[in-house]
């Protein structure tokens, strides 16, 4: 048996990217028919999240049970999240911004690309992310960084024991500031401020911004319709059109009644499936007349994946503080984000967090003695005594072409369709680079022991790309780029990939908040194609 449904747009996925893109096109052209297309179900269980944090405290359990398609992973991913809502479920909200350098590599620093637009104009942007979901912060102190805009929110406060930390690290002549966050620190668009509570992966209060926010908002005022459980298998082109032929359809499947096959036609269609599963779908749609999939004469869908790469360490020094204190929130500083013309070029953010590691209180000593009333706390304060720092840097790492998502025949899910395999792969110059890059780094975490008597641990390295994107990268020239700056696939008139496949490099922050400026930004020139109402 098949379906078929008709509108004006498809939004293939259900993550930030198809909530931003959904929510700002039903806006700006009312009346427009939107559907969004999501594999995974929807969890609107928002009642249920206080007992969801009370059992994953109590018993270790996930809070968001059903959140993945068992017989849809891939090799190399980092998230299996597959919901509506996507990642972000479960985010910690950090919105930290990139800055001009990243979009400007090659003309400053002759590395990787240039982003094929300006900093002023995504400047702006970020703004519009941070009202719609809501951020709350203080903006950087460095001139560099200058904002259009404030924050929405004034920044959450720091703890007893991040007033110390913040301290202590600033005695290196390093400034650090309260790390921007999607939480609310006063009631925001519907929803209650920060308790402070310490379980961010699942929000009991909804404090913190989560895509099903945004979905059940536009359900309830029929702006959108949304197919959960349906993944979307291959995009059709058009008969007729040469290479360049518009996309007809989206083939799906009901992952609940796999006997039936839906197909949705629509004026425009949009891929926000995320870093792997928008180059899959774009590779796995290959047919004779497009052997190579879609939208990919350039040969580039699924290369150059991007990310950052990290290293980070333990602190331990002087400082009165109080285990277990909103240890969610953190300290950041963007001093790094500059590269110095006169050393060899690095980048990166610096983060500071408290650490509890060794210092909650126990029920048995090293011995394995038991431990109860003064005991206890004799043990605890003992152990408390002085203060532990985890630090941690995100740096610079371009990809290189070979950084790339393929299918890979052999992993297959029940459909026997292939299953993406990511490899991560830094270009020469990251490589080459990267010895000074780590000796910088680590200089740094030097630096600020050398404050607070006190002791650092051993250095540890990320062993994953975070913050993915990639693959499907926008720039002006089609034989070196998948789409152009608004997501707009250069083959396919009516075809858009938005969010992380289309970033060229992948900054040294956390990079949500750059995919949803991105994606805002999209839905502005998207909109000029639709009809007025
Ligand atoms: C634990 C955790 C913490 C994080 N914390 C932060 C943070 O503090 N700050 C930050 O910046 N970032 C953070 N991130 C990253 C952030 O969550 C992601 O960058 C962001 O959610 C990506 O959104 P997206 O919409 O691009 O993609 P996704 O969230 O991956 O959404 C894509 C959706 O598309 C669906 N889909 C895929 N293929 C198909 C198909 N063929 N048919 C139908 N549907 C399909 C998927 O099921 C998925 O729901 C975190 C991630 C994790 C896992
Ligand atoms: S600390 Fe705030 S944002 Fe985090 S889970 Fe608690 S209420 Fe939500």
């Amino acid at each position: 048996m098949s379906v078929r449904h008709e509108s004006d747009v498809c939004i293939i996925g259900g993550g930030i990217s198809a909530a931003l893109m959904a929510w700002k096109l039903s806006e700006l052209r009312p009346g427009t028919s939107i559907v969004v297309v999501e594999a995974g179900r929807r969890l609107f269980d928002a009642d249920q999240r206080w007992l969801q944090r009370r059992r994953m405290l109590d018993y270790g359990e996930n809070p968001w049970p059903g959140d993945n398609i068992p017989d849809q992973a891939a090799a190399g991913i980092i998230s299996r999240s597959m919901v509506v809502g996507g990642s972000a479920m479960h985010w910690g909200g950090v919105t930290n911004r990139f800055s001009e350098e990243d979009t400007r590599l090659k003309s400053l620093f002759g590395l990787a690309e240039d982003w094929p637009l300006e900093w002023a104009e995504l400047e702006r942007y970020y703004c519009e992310a941070e009202r719609r979901i809501g951020v709350a912060g203080d903006p950087s102190p460095l001139p560099e960084d200058a904002r259009s805009q404030p924050y929405p929110m004034p920044a959450m406060r720091l703890s007893w024991n991040l007033h110390q930390l913040k301290a202590w690290g600033e005695r290196s002549g390093i400034p650090f500031w309260p790390t921007p966050q999607a939480k609310n620190t006063r009631p925001y668009d519907g929803r209650g401020e920060c308790l402070r509570c310490n379980t961010c992966a699942v929000c009991p209060t909804q404090a913190r911004y989560a895509p099903d926010l945004t979905f059940k908002r536009l359900l309830a005022s029929k702006a959108i319709e949304l197919h959960d459980r349906t993944l979307v298998r291959r995009l059709l082109p058009r008969q007729g059109g040469g290479a360049r032929a518009d996309i007809e359809s989206a083939s799906a499947v009901r992952l609940d009644r796999p006997q039936e096959t839906v197909e949705y036609r629509a004026k425009l269609f949009v891929v926000a499936a995320g870093y792997a599963w928008s180059s899959h779908l774009l590779l796995s749609s290959a047919s004779t007349r497009f052997p190579q999939g879609l939208a990919n004469s350039s040969g580039l869908v699924g290369k150059y994946m991007t990310g950052h790469a990290s290293v980070q360490t333990q602190i331990e020094l002087d400082a009165e503080v109080y285990p277990g204190m909103n240890e969610e929130h953190s300290l950041v500083s963007r001093q790094f984000f500059r590269a110095a013309a006169s050393a060899p070029y690095v980048r990166h953010d610096l983060r500071i967090w408290e650490s509890t590691v060794n210092r909650d209180p126990r029920l048995r000593d090293d011995a394995g003695k038991i431990l109860l009333g003064d005991d206890l706390m004799a043990d605890w304060r003992a152990r408390s005594r002085r203060a532990t720092a985890r630090v941690r840097a995100y740096y610079d790492i371009h990809p290189d072409r070979s950084s790339e998502l393929t299918l890979d025949p052999s992993t297959t899910n029940r459909f026997g369709d292939a299953l993406p395999r990511i490899v991560h792969r830094a270009d020469a110059a990251s490589q080459a680079r990267h010895g000074a890059t780590l000796a910088h780094i680590e200089g740094v975490f030097k630096r600020l022991a050398q404050h607070g008597n006190a002791v650092m641990g051993p250095v540890e390295h990320g062993s994953y790309w975070d913050h993915p994107g990639g693959g499907c990268r926008m720039g002006h020239d089609p034989a070196d780029s998948v789409t152009n700056s608004h997501g707009r696939t250069h083959d396919h008139d009516n075809l858009f990939v938005v969010g992380s496949p289309t970033l060229p490099s992948g900054g040294c922050t956390n990079g949500t908040l750059t995919f949803s400026a991105l994606t805002l930004r999209s839905a502005d020139h998207m909109a000029t194609l639709l009809p007025q109402a």
